[in-house]
């Protein structure tokens, strides 16, 4: 089969044949019929070789939808059957542990140790004609919902989800909250800001276009990063700055506006992994702002999350891509050219 991967450390991700996966004990085969592309991808490839965790070369796609092609032995009695479209639930934990217990394989304590590994984060991934699912856990049925438009909600929608829920209580009517970044993740989490609560939503982008996607998923206003972008805040908050942050860049210049943005009794949650560290201290940001950095997103959440768009209530923007046009949807998305989340296709 077909396989988009990482091959070569600093080389560009390439196209090329490798052996069909057979799925062992235990495990579920698919036929993707959809893989998003992340930006993450594009930092793990930037990684130096030093610093690089997992085995080369790497299948690449950590959000991936498809059909049951195969139950491995054992497999039967979970309710799944062959032909079924499928979601993949992505940070796979141990499935023993306190927190996996809690449905929070995201943060399972034991992952590391245990050398697991998500699906294109070090297991082989989506981007590829079948992939192999460990655990049948890992998999929720999408029914008749769009694998396209689908498949970001496994990481585009479930990491904003996990981001937005614990800020629920400040979202109240009234409340303002700043999405910075309105890209892959960013729309997506305005929609469901726009799902879930009353608050003001206020986006942050670089570019125009950016700024119209965000103005076209239900941001009440659109404002350019720079560095006027914090004060321009203040102003649209009357000085008091916004009760929520959600930064999904996390350089060094988008946490600092996000920590001058911020309100007294506030969250900042920085999502983007671009290396930028916001320092917490008394006096440093306002009274009692909570700063966190989390990770993905539960089991439950991506339930939850999927029951959203089955209500219809996110339209994730798309551009579809060949498995042969993967690199060229990996450039498009590093020049910031990709408007919403781009797509591969790897039966088309
Ligand atoms: P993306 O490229 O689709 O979107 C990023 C957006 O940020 C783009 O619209 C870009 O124009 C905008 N941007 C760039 N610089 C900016 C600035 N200075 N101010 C405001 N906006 C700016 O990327 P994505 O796939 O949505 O991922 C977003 C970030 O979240 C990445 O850093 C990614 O690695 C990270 N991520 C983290 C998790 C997690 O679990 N913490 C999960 C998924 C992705
Ligand atoms: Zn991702
Ligand atoms: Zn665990």
């Amino acid at each position: 089969m077909k396989a988009v991967q990482y091959r070569e450390i600093g080389a560009a991700p390439e196209v090329v044949t490798v052996p069909d996966p057979e799925p062992g004990p235990g495990q579920v085969l698919l036929k993707v019929t959809a893989a998003g592309v992340c930006h993450s991808d594009i930092a793990v490839m930037s990684w130096p070789a030093d610093q690089f965790p997992y085995p080369l070369p790497l299948t690449l796609g950590h959000e991936g939808v498809g059909t049951i092609a195969a139950l491995g032995d054992g497999v039967s009695g979970s309710g799944l059957e062959t032909g079924q479209s499928v979601a993949v639930y992505g940070p796979w934990g141990c499935g023993t542990c306190v927190k996996c217990a809690e449905g929070k394989e995201n943060y399972c304590l034991r992952a590391a140790e245990l050398g697991i590994n998500p699906p294109g984060l070090g297991s082989p991934g989506a981007m590829a004609e079948y992939m192999i699912v460990d655990d049948p856990r890992h998999l929720v049925p999408i029914g008749d919902l769009d694998p396209v438009r689908t498949v970001p909600l496994t990481d585009a929608g479930l990491t904003p989800y996990h981001a937005i829920k614990r800020s629920l209580p400040k979202l109240v009517p009234g409340a303002t909250v700043v999405v910075i970044g309105t890209g892959g993740l960013g729309h997506v989490a305005i929609q469901l800001l726009r799902a879930l609560t009353s608050a003001r939503v206020i986006a942050l982008d670089v570019t125009e276009e950016k700024l119209a996607l965000a103005r076209t998923v239900g941001a009440h206003e659109a404002v350019l990063s720079d560095e006027y972008a914090a004060d321009r805040i203040r102003e649209l908050t009357g000085g008091t700055g916004a009760q929520v942050v959600l930064d999904f860049v996390g350089a060094q210049p988008t946490v600092a506006t996000a920590g001058a943005a911020a309100a007294i009794d506030s969250d900042v949650t920085i999502v983007g992994i671009g290396g930028g560290a916001l320092p917490v201290g008394f006096g440093v940001l306002p009274f009692n702002t909570t700063v966190t950095a989390p990770y993905w997103g539960s089991r439950s959440e991506l339930a939850e999350v999927l029951d959203l768009a089955h209500a219809g209530a996110v339209d994730v923007h798309v551009e579809t891509y060949t498995l042969d046009e993967a690199p060229l949807a990996y450039e498009r998305l590093h020049a910031g050219k990709i408007n919403g989340r781009a797509v591969i296709l790897p039966q088309s």
